[in-house]
């Protein structure tokens, strides 16, 4: 619960008391007007940017250390969706208030995620304003080794990693349009505030996945971002979305929502030729990570949806967007 209280710390003490640790891989860390980092020889440099705002990607219930874990790890997920190892960070931090046990909190959480994947915070902007959390991750890959949205082809197999549909499903608690017992809804929470990043999982993927992407705007809407990118179509079996106990104990129709169309779910989507079966199994065994085959890629446009009997199911109306629907608002 994010509670603020005033205290007097000013902008340098607070950087220098939560968020400048030495630097160990980076030339040059926090405290100069540049950090340094160089990449290993032959390697690209996988940049990405995601911002998080207070309402719009989380709710003020959630604790400060896992908003600093959510914070990082939705960018450590497109790393992972373009098979890039985590190098470094910024943090770009408008706070309403140095509020010493709200920052305790989410550097602890932010700290325990960045060490876990080695990935150093070098640098960021601190500011007054309406909690809201920007991070670049710098990360590396092999020179045309990076996994993209664009290169799925007719007769690859489509895969997803984890579980879908549990961060929606938390959402749709806290709104009050789903019920579920408090165990399930602590689960579920957990998954809407503490996504993994399936950064192992991407990196084992080089050179056998022909696509991916990281899923947080919900499945229909992201692959359909990989099937337009790629010029090919593509046929998702419903049934075999992998979810949870708690989700499958919902209602067939909320269930199909939380899977399709959910987001905040962080998994990766990706495709590999269909002759890559075992090699998309050992990335999964080596990486720690499950992975489900759900669907193929077809030649035309357009994402279909068939049930496990192959009949055609209608998909979800939309998929997740910022300027047209309202995340933590009123449901639709
Ligand atoms: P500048 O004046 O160059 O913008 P600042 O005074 O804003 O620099 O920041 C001083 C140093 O502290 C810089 O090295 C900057 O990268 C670092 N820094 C500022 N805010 C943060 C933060 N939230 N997390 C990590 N480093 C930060
Ligand atoms: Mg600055």
């Amino acid at each position: 619960m994010i509670a603020w209280t005033m205290a007097h710390l000013g902008e340098f003490e607070l950087i220098e008391r939560y968020f400048a640790r030495p630097a160990r891989r980076a030339v040059l860390g926090v405290g100069d007007d540049c950090a340094l980092l160089v990449p290993a020889e032959g390697m690209n440099l996988a940049v990405s940017t995601d911002m998080l705002v207070d309402g719009r990607h989380f709710l003020s219930t959630v604790a400060p250390d896992r908003l600093g874990h959510k914070a990082l790890a939705v960018n450590l997920s497109d790393l992972a969706a373009c098979g890039a190892r985590p190098l470094a960070f910024t943090l770009a931090l408008a706070l309403p208030q140095a509020d010493p046990s709200f920052l305790a909190g989410f550097s602890r959480g932010l700290y325990a995620i960045a060490d876990r994947h080695g990935c150093e915070l070098v640098g960021g902007d601190t500011t007054r304003g309406p909690l809201t959390i920007a991070i670049t991750v710098f990360g590396e890959v092999p020179a045309g080794g990076a996994l993209l949205r664009s290169g799925a082809r007719p007769g690859d197999e489509l895969y997803v990693s984890g579980t879908l549909g549990d961060a929606r499903l938390a959402l749709e608690v806290f709104r009050g349009n789903a019920a579920a017992s408090s165990e399930a809804f602590a689960r579920v929470r957990r998954a809407m505030e503490e996504p993994q990043a399936r950064v192992d999982l991407g990196i084992a993927l080089r050179g056998v996945a022909t696509s991916a992407i990281d899923v947080s705007d919900g499945l229909a809407g992201d692959l359909g971002h990989i099937l337009r990118r790629s010029g090919v179509g593509g046929v998702v079996d419903v049934d075999a979305l992998p979810r949870s106990a708690d989700l499958a104990a919902q209602s067939e129709a909320w269930q199909r929502e939380c899977l399709l169309a959910g987001g905040d779910d962080y998994e990766l989507v990706f495709t590999a030729p269909a002759d890559r079966r075992s090699a998309v199994a050992a990335a999964a065994s080596t990486s720690g990570t499950a992975v489900t085959r759900i669907g193929r890629i077809e030649a035309g446009a357009g994402l279909r949806f068939v049930d496990g009997a192959g009949r055609e199911v209608i998909g979800p109306a939309a998929s997740f967007d910022h300027f047209r629907r309202d995340p933590v608002g009123p449901a639709p």
